[in-house]
């Protein structure tokens, strides 16, 4: 069912999928009858090959999905129709890490969220699933390995979501519901080969080749921060030394201001960003150098994967305007010319809700158990 491109007749699709029209018609009764697709009573005005053709077009709202971000201190969730359109949104405020405390707080929210939708899809929408990102590499079984963020280890997020909810659940590291957010209706709609790179206190990547969300083999894809830049470096949280998050990151740019002697009361990186801005040389140097890392960072990952588009974003985007042109300069200097001259990097500066979003997208794709690809991506303008 391959309808990223809009509205299409029969033969368009068969054209598009390279499916044997026979094939389609076999299958589509069971699209129609299921709601995943409704095919128009009148023809259309518009030609395909010369001939008036009936389209069909997807039930947008016969369907929804939640996607829940989960953080250390707040849950960001959103209900989305079958485009990732928001149907509705919430939050939950958490005061414990603790895994009971935070699933139950994310299975109070979603069922909250498919009765708010209700209301404007109506009460017969099915809810596919929820979708939840977690900040850290979660295995296909659902069992979070290990999320420094939350502190937690070998942590079942889906089991006991489902049980409360009686939805079906699948989880995945959050950058990764980040990167197909982006791929389905964010900056990488028209792209199938695509990094995002997060920036804030860790440093971490989704990728997407070949319109696929590439999550290897233990759900541990894309550790971009743990690239080793320098084997003389700093002691970065993995144990290792040198990794780009432990050059780049907040706290890394942190580490840098407190070692200048005049600098050493700097407590956050907010005050690194008010000093930057009032010209102090220490700040801007810090920055500087945390772009060098990130652009060296970005040229590796370009000589590697070669993608269309790099997509920037996390908390450290508030200071991107002190850290781009050296990312940027870095990046040019390290990659490869040709990889490099085709990539075009934008920043992201959209807040919690796209990861949310991007969520409720896995849930989407695991349901109908089909590539991203697979699932319709209206055209039009970013929303
Ligand atoms: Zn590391």
């Amino acid at each position: 069912m391959v309808l990223r491109a809009g509205p299409m007749s029969r033969s368009d699709l068969a054209s598009i999928t390279g499916v044997n029209p026979s094939t389609i018609a076999r299958c589509l009764p069971d699209l129609l009858n299921d709601g995943w697709l409704q095919e128009d009573t009148k023809v259309s005005a518009r030609r395909t090959r010369g001939r008036p053709t009936k389209q069909l077009r997807p039930r947008l709202r016969h369907h929804l999905a939640i996607g829940i971000k989960i953080g250390p201190e707040l849950l960001t969730g959103a209900a989305v129709d079958l485009a990732a359109q928001p149907l509705a949104r919430g939050r939950r405020v958490l005061t414990d890490r603790d895994p009971d405390h935070v699933l139950e707080a994310v299975a109070s929210l979603a069922t909250e969220l498919a009765t708010i939708a209700r209301e404007t899809t109506g009460p017969d929408a099915a809810v596919l699933g929820v979708g939840l990102g977690v900040g850290g590499p979660v295995e296909s079984n659902g069992v979070c390995r290990t999320s420094h963020i939350m502190g937690w280890t070998d942590v079942d997020v889906t089991t006991p979501v489902a049980r409360r909810t009686g939805f079906a659940v699948v989880a995945n590291n959050d950058v990764n519901t980040l990167a197909a957010a982006h791929h389905w209706y964010g900056f990488g709609r028209s792209v199938d080969d695509l990094a995002v790179v997060t920036i804030g206190c860790g440093i971490g990547s989704g990728l997407v080749i070949g319109a696929e969300l590439q999550v290897g083999h233990g759900g541990s894809a894309g550790e971009f921060g743990h690239i080793p830049l320098d084997p003389d470096g700093p002691t970065c949280a993995c144990g290792s030394r040198g990794c780009l998050e432990s050059l780049a990151s907040e706290a890394a740019i942190l580490r840098m201001v407190r070692a200048d002697p005049g600098h050493g009361h700097v407590e956050s990186v907010d005050e690194v960003i008010s000093l930057a801005e009032r010209g102090d040389a220490v700040a801007l140097a810090a920055f500087r150098s945390a772009g060098e890392a990130l652009g060296r960072g970005i040229a590796t990952l370009s000589n590697l994967l070669n993608p269309e588009l790099v997509i920037l974003a996390g908390e450290l985007t508030r200071a991107v305007s002190f850290i781009e042109p050296a990312v940027r300069e870095a990046a040019a200097r390290y990659a490869f010319a040709r990889s490099w001259s085709d990539c075009r990097l934008v920043i992201d500066r959209s807040g919690n809700d796209m990861w949310a979003r991007g969520a409720a997208c896995l849930a989407i794709r695991s349901a109908v158990q089909s590539p991203a690809s697979m699932v319709y991506v209206p055209r039009g303008p970013l929303s």
